[in-house]
C-alpha cells in the first residue's frame, strides 16, 4: 500500500495560482472558500531582500491533531495516509478547524462541513495525480508514494533536502518544501 505525500518546490512557484483555480473547479468550491492559501515570506534586510510565496494545503499528517479531536470519527485516515472528512459525520463543531496548526480546513457555507484538500485520493486510486500537480505552471509539485525509495518524490526530498512545515509541532506532515 503506497503511502501518499507531495513535495512542493517553492523556488519553482511563480504565483501564478493556476494550482488553486484547479482545485476550486475541481471540488466546486466558491472563491472564498479554498483548499490551497498563499503566504508570501521576505527575508533579508534591504536593500538584499527576498521574497518567496508557500503554497499551503492539508499536510496530511502522519499525526493529526484534527483526527485525534474529532469528536464523531468524521476525520479519519485512509490506509493510504490521506486524511479525509466524511461528510454524514460532520457536525461541524470545528474542533478540527482549531487543532489544525496549518490552518487547513475550511467551512463550506453550504452544507456545513469542515473541508480540506483531499488529495484528489478518488482520481489518484484511478492511477491520475491531484490536479494542483497536473495544472502546475511552474512544474512545483510532485506527488507519489514516499515507502518507495525508487519514487520521483522520494529521490527529490532527498537531493532537495525538502523539509516539512514546523516538524517541531511533531503532526509529522507528508507534505515537503523546498526553499
Ligand atoms: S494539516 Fe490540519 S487538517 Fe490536514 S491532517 Fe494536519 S491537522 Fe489535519
Ligand atoms: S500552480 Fe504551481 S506555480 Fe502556480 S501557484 Fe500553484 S504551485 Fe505555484
Amino acid at each position: 500500500m503506497a503511502r501518499y505525500g507531495m513535495l512542493i518546490d517553492t523556488t519553482k512557484c511563480i504565483e501564478c495560482f493556476s494550482c488553486r483555480v484547479a482545485c476550486q473547479m475541481q471540488n466546486g468550491l466558491p472563491p472564498e472558500e479554498s483548499f490551497i492559501k498563499f503566504y508570501g515570506q521576505e527575508e533579508g534586510t534591504y536593500p538584499h531582500v527576498s521574497y518567496y510565496t508557500v503554497p499551503v494545503q492539508c499536510q496530511h499528517c502522519e499525526n493529526p491533531p484534527c483526527v485525534a479531536n474529532c469528536p464523531t470519527g468524521a476525520s479519519y485516515q485512509t490506509e493510504e495516509g490521506v486524511v479525509l472528512v466524511n461528510e454524514e459525520k460532520c457536525i461541524s463543531c470545528k474542533y478540527c478547524m482549531v487543532s489544525c496548526p496549518y490552518q487547513a480546513r475550511v467551512v463550506s457555507e453550504k452544507t456545513g462541513v469542515v473541508e480540506k484538500c483531499r488529495f484528489c485520493i478518488e482520481e489518484v486510486r484511478q492511477g491520475k495525480e491531484p490536479i494542483c500537480v497536473t495544472t502546475c505552471v511552474g512544474n512545483a509539485r510532485i506527488f507519489g508514494d514516499l515507502d518507495d525509495p525508487n519514487s520521483e518524490i522520494v529521490r527529490a526530498i532527498a537531493k532537495k533536502k525538502a523539509k516539512p512545515l514546523r516538524p517541531d509541532l511533531g503532526t509529522k506532515p507528508k507534505i515537503f518544501y523546498v526553499r
